[in-house]
């Protein structure tokens, strides 16, 4: 069999079914920047990371899975869920890989570009020099999306907005490209989303309109980006939960039924359940309605990937 990491899924008897619902091959898992409005706020278990060999095998058989049946995948698939693409960072051979080679598999094997949301580089070497990749090969990214929030924890700082402004200045050329992602097929392939409470809307919208200028925009262009969503999106932050109980912001929108659980239903934006992959093989469910994981087992024990060898690189923290 070609395509031996999925040998476990064949023999379940699952490999279409996951194929059809395959949203997420996840390179990284974990958060520990802590931004108020995300579900990782809290989190203090380290940053996973596949090794690129193992992702290499896996992604590559997924693409051959998907051409044995005369099909691509129906969906964007992600390389994070609840983590930054910018902090994937391992050492593989004699060299590092970053988020750049891993879009660099999808475009290869999955039949599309990457598609990147972070919250900026942090001002991190690597994942500066990773942005930069990225905007230099296009071919490689569907779509960028850089989140600009009060909930960062740099918020406030000179540095985040120094830090945020350069992200801008290097993904600027992007904004004269189209989008390729198969679900924003009228986008720009960069984006920035403003996230803020209706409260802190116009801090936020200040901070951005300074932060432009510092990354170079004309000032006479600003407000004509400012004022176009394919630009610059702004949107409001919804108590997805977290770590650490409900969300900590104040005034995030409450999306709990009576029942209690939160369900956010975004047909328009994405299908409720979808398959991942995890650094450490298993696959699970997510609902991506209710923001819960559901692991996928067969009489008791968790589907995992064969990738026992796969793996050539260290899993590490991101720094
Ligand atoms: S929003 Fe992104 S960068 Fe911030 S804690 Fe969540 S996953 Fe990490």
């Amino acid at each position: 069999m070609s395509f031996n990491t999925l040998a476990p899924v064949v023999r379940a008897g699952l490999l279409d079914e996951v194929l059809d619902g395959l949203g997420f091959i996840h390179a990284n898992d974990h958060c520990r920047r802590n931004c108020l409005h995300c579900p990782a706020f809290g989190d203090q278990s380290p940053v996973i990371m596949t090794p690129f060999a193992t992702l290499t095998k896996v992604v590559s058989d997924v693409g051959d899975a998907y051409r044995e049946r005369g099909r691509s995948p129906r969906r964007s698939i992600a390389s994070w869920r609840i983590s930054d693409p910018l902090d994937y960072l391992v050492r593989s051979g004699s060299g590092i890989r970053d988020t750049y080679d891993v879009g660099v598999l999808w475009r290869r094997y999955l039949d599309q570009g990457i598609y990147l949301v972070t919250n900026g580089s942090e001002g991190k070497r690597q994942a500066r020099e990773a942005l930069r990749r990225l905007a230099g090969d296009p071919e490689v990214a569907s779509q960028i999306k850089l989140t600009i929030t009060p909930c960062d924890q740099g918020w406030g700082t000179d540095r985040y907005l120094d830090n945020i402004a350069q992200d801008i200045a290097i993904l600027a050329p992007l904004w004269d490209l189209g989008s390729t992602r198969m679900e924003d097929p009228q986008g720009r392939r960069f984006r920035i989303n403003l996230k803020s409470t209706a409260e802190r809307r116009d801090e936020s919208l200040e901070f951005l309109e300074h932060a432009l200028v510092v990354a170079g925009v004309a000032r006479a262009k600003v407000e004509s980006l400012m004022e176009d969503s394919t630009h610059v999106a702004v949107k409001d932050i919804y108590d997805l939960g977290s770590y650490a109980g409900d969300s900590p912001v104040k005034q995030a929108i409450n999306i709990k039924g009576d029942s209690g659980r939160r369900f956010k239903p975004t047909a328009e934006a994405r299908t409720q359940y979808q398959y991942g992959i995890y650094p450490d093989g298993t696959i699970q469910m997510i609902d991506m309605y209710e923001f819960q994981v559901y692991p996928v087992a067969l009489g008791g024990e968790p589907l995992r990937l064969n990738v026992d060898g796969a793996a050539d690189g260290r899993t590490r923290r991101a720094s």
